[in-house]
C-alpha cells in the first residue's frame, strides 16, 4: 500500500464503513471526525434507537428512491446489502428484528449499541479514528487530490473519501463542509434542501391543536391549485405546523416549489372512502341518532378539538340537529373532510429535515466506484450526494452502501497507484467477506 494514508472525512454511517472497508482491503486509513464522538447522528436516528435498514430485496428498497438516485444507487445496493449492514451489526452481539413494516431495528433499540458495533469495526481493522479533528479544507493540484486541511495540521494523502453528510440538524456536525469542498473543487451541486421535515402552516394553526395526532390520512401538497404530492400515513399538529411521517414525507416536494410557487397543504380525513361512500355513512350516522347535534356526532370520527373549526370550515353551526341537518350540510361536511385546507406552506427548514436533498451531483460520481469524476482521488458517499430516501431505513442504507464502494475503490486505487497489486491480499478480500459469517 502507498506510503500515504487513505482520509476518511466524516465519522457518520458512510464513513465508518467506508473506513473499515479500505483497512480491511489493506489500506492504512484515517478517520477525521470532528465531533468528540462517532456517530452522532446515528444515535438521533429513529428517535434514538436507530432505524438501521429496510428489509426485502435490495431492488425493492433501492426503488423507493426517486428515479435518478434509484439508478445511480443500484451497484452499490447490490455490492452491499441490508443484510450485509444486519448481519455486521449481529455478528458484534447487537439482535436486530424487523417490524411488520419492514423497518430494521436493534432489539434492545439501542442507538449506542449500533454505534458501538460498527466504531469496534474501526478498532478490528486498526482504522486511526482521530476525533475533535475538524477538517477545513481539501488540497488539490492539477486535478489530484493532495490531502487536507485541519486547524492546526496538513495530512498528505492521494485518496480522500468525503462522507461529511448534508447540512440538516448541523449542531450533529453536519453543516455542508463536503458540500462546499465539492464545489470548490469543481464539482456541480444541487442546491440544498431539506427532506423528510416538519412544514410551517401559515395563518397559525390554533395553539390548542398542538399534540392532535390525525391516524392514517392523507396529506396533499397543491402548488398552484394543482396536487403535486401527497402521502397517506399519520400527521400531527406541531407549534410550527405539522409533523408526522406523512408531513415529513412530502416536505421535500413542497420545499422544492416554495420559492416560486403558492404551496397549500390540504388533508383527507378518509382516503379509503370515496365522497358517496363517506356521504352516505355521514347520512346513516345522522339519521340514526336525530336529535343529537352534529358536533356531538362527529367526535365519533374526529379528535373534540377539532370539530368545531371543521364545521365552521364547512358553513354548518355545530348545534344542528338531524332533523335540520340537509343534504347541502352533510355535502359541505363531507366536502371538508375529504378536503381539508390547512394551509399555506410557510417554511420547510433545512435544520430541521431528517435528510438534507441535494448536494454533490450524481451524474459527476461514478456510482460503480464512487470516484469523482472531476478529481482524481477524490471520493464521495452519503448525503452528501445528491440522494434522499423516505422514511424506513433507506438513508441509512444509501450511507453504508455507497460508503462501503467508496472505501473499497479508494483501497484498490492506493494499491494500483504504487503498483503493488497484491493479489493474495485482494482476492481473498472480495465482497464475501464484507458481511462477517
Ligand atoms: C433526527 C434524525 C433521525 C434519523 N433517523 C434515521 C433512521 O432511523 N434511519 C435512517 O435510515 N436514516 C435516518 N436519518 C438519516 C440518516 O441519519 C442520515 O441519512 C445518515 O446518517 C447519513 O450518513 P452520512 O454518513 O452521509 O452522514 P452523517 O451520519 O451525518 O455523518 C457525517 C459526519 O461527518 C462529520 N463531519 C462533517 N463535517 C466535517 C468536517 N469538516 N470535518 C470532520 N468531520 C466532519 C459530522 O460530524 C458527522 O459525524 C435520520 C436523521 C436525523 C437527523
Amino acid at each position: 500500500m502507498s506510503e500515504l494514508p487513505i482520509v476518511v472525512i466524516g465519522g457518520g454511517a458512510a464513513g465508518i464503513i467506508a473506513a473499515w472497508r479500505a483497512a480491511s482491503l489493506g489500506g492504512r486509513v484515517i478517520v477525521l471526525e470532528r465531533n468528540k464522538k462517532l456517530g452522532i447522528k446515528l444515535l438521533i436516528s429513529g428517535g434514538g434507537k436507530c432505524n438501521i435498514t429496510h428489509a426485502g430485496a435490495m431492488e425493492e428498497v433501492r426503488t423507493t428512491f426517486v428515479a435518478g438516485e434509484a439508478r445511480f444507487l443500484k451497484p452499490s445496493f447490490f455490492q452491499f446489502t441490508n443484510d450485509d449492514i444486519a448481519r455486521m451489526i449481529e455478528a458484534k452481539g447487537v439482535k436486530t428484528y424487523v417490524r411488520p413494516n419492514g423497518r430494521i431495528f436493534p432489539l434492545n433499540g439501542s442507538a449506542d449499541d449500533v454505534v458501538d458495533a460498527l466504531a469496534s469495526y474501526l478498532d478490528d481493522a486498526n482504522v486511526d479514528v482521530r476525533l475533535n479533528a475538524r477538517v477545513i479544507s481539501l488540497k488539490q493540484s492539477n486535478g489530484q487530490i493532495e490531502g487536507v486541511k485541519l486547524d492546526k495540521e496538513e495530512i498528505r494523502s492521494h485518496h480522500v473519501v468525503i462522507a461529511t453528510g448534508g447540512a440538516s440538524y448541523p449542531k450533529t456536525g453536519t453543516t455542508g463542509d463536503g458540500v462546499a469542498w465539492a464545489k470548490d473543487v469543481g464539482h456541480t451541486i444541487i442546491p440544498l434542501r431539506p427532506a423528510l421535515a416538519p412544514i410551517g402552516v401559515e395563518p397559525r394553526l390554533p395553539a390548542d391543536w398542538r399534540g392532535i395526532a390525525l391516524r392514517n390520512g392523507s396529506l396533499m401538497v397543491f402548488a398552484d391549485g394543482k396536487k403535486v404530492a401527497e402521502w397517506r400515513d399519520d400527521i400531527m399538529f406541531s407549534h410550527e405546523g405539522v409533523t408526522g411521517p406523512a408531513a415529513l414525507e412530502v416536505s421535500r416536494a413542497a420545499a422544492g416549489l416554495l420559492d416560486q410557487h403558492d404551496v397549500e397543504l390540504r388533508f383527507d380525513f378518509f382516503p379509503a372512502k370515496e365522497f358517496l361512500a363517506l356521504d352516505a355513512e355521514l347520512n346513516a350516522l345522522v339519521l340514526s341518532q336525530r336529535d343529537k347535534m352534529i358536533a356531538t356526532l362527529l367526535n365519533a370520527w374526529l379528535p373534540n378539538r377539532l370539530v368545531e373549526p371543521l364545521l365552521t370550515v364547512a358553513g354548518v353551526d355545530a348545534a344542528t340537529r338531524g332533523h335540520t341537518f340537509t343534504r347541502n350540510h352533510r355535502r359541505s361536511v363531507v366536502q371538508v373532510l375529504k378536503d381539508w385546507k390547512l394551509g399555506n406552506v410557510a417554511t420547510v427548514n433545512l435544520e430541521r429535515g431528517e435528510v438534507t436533498a441535494g448536494g454533490v451531483t450524481l451524474g459527476e460520481v461514478d456510482p460503480r466506484t464512487m470516484r469523482s469524476r472531476k478529481v482524481k482521488g477524490l471520493y464521495l458517499c452519503g448525503e452528501v450526494l445528491d440522494v434522499a430516501g423516505r422514511v424506513g431505513g433507506y438513508n441509512l442504507q444509501a450511507a453504508f452502501s455507497t460508503g462501503f464502494v467508496a472505501g473499497e475503490t479508494a483501497a484498490r486505487d492506493c494499491q494500483q497507484e504504487i503498483g503493488i497489486f497484491d493479489h493474495a491480499t485482494l482476492l481473498n478480500k472480495t465482497h464475501s467477506d464484507s458481511s462477517p459469517a
